[in-house]
């Protein structure tokens, strides 16, 4: 990577807790996680996430006669087992030494139900192709790089909507009441400018997916938000450049894998100021 860029991804984790950019510039090994249940039922609702298309093209899923949703429950069930099956595969080294039936019970906590009942919505409100068009990818997790910017990042997808490309994002945490959170509001406005840095195009919106429901948001590019994306990319520098920032004061450090060196780092500074 370039020295100077910094990832669209890394505007969410700043707006999470800028020491977070900080203590993951200062390591060379592969990123601290905590490896919880919780965070192997997120790999594994973004990895079903990425075969909705699939489910949705398939014979009866969203049929008006099919009240149950049996069809899309099926492919749903089939997708999930297969994905519980290979998942220590596909992330052979970041969940090495996890157990399998931590996965299994991980799986467990998706609710298909929830999901399928959405698809089925979504194919009587818009339809069955217009859906399609809306989730099918050109591509996965392709890395977009601007010079110009100084960002590079990979949406989870790209789509082809209208003849134009648009990036969109699965997010598997909690849904808003309407529109998307702020930091994936600002990381698909950053995806969106390497779109159209890339393509040449202009992108007016991004879609953000809430996997855990199969919500949709479309979420539309705003220059203020633009504006944003550039100062925080400069902040971003900053830090990586090795400049420690303050804790603020509704950091996450109940979830994070840096409370230990956080808090060396807070004892050290304050002995000497
Ligand atoms: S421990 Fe808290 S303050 Fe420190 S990096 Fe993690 S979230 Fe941020």
């Amino acid at each position: 990577m370039k020295t100077g860029r910094i990832l669209a991804s890394e505007i969410a984790a700043y707006l999470r807790c800028p020491r977070l950019i900080y203590f993951r510039s200062q390591s060379e090994d592969a990123e601290q996680r905590i490896i919880d249940t919780k965070y192997l039922t997120r790999l594994i609702l973004k990895e079903l996430a990425l075969t909705h298309h699939c489910t949705v093209a398939r014979d009866g899923v969203g049929d008006a006669d099919d009240a149950d949703n049996t069809a899309a429950i099926k492919q749903l069930r089939t997708e999930l087992k297969r994905i519980t099956d290979e998942l220590l595969v596909l992330y052979r080294a970041e969940l090495s030494g996890v157990d399998q039936q931590m996965v299994v019970d991980a799986a467990d906590s998706i609710d298909i139900d929830v999901i399928s009942a959405q698809i089925a919505e979504y194919v009587r409100i818009i339809g069955k192709d217009a859906l399609l068009t809306k989730i099918t990818p050109c591509a996965v997790e392709h890395t977009l790089y601007s010079d110009a910017l100084g960002i590079a990042g990979a949406p989870d997808k790209l789509v082809r909507i209208n003849g134009g490309i648009l990036p969109y994002l699965i997010r598997t945490g909690e849904k808003p009441d309407q529109g998307a959170w702020k930091p994936d509001r600002l990381q698909i406005t950053a995806c969106a400018m390497l779109v159209e840095e890339t393509f040449g195009q202009t992108v007016k919106y991004g879609i953000v997916e809430y996997a855990r429901f199969f919500e949709l948001r479309e979420v539309q590019i705003r220059l203020k938000d633009r504006r944003k994306i550039l100062e925080l990319r400069n902040r971003i520098r900053r830090i990586k450049d090795g400049k420690m920032p303050d804790r603020p004061r509704d950091a996450p450090c109940e979830f994070c894998a840096y409370t230990e060196n956080c808090v060396t780092q807070r004892s050290l500074a304050s002995k000497f100021f």
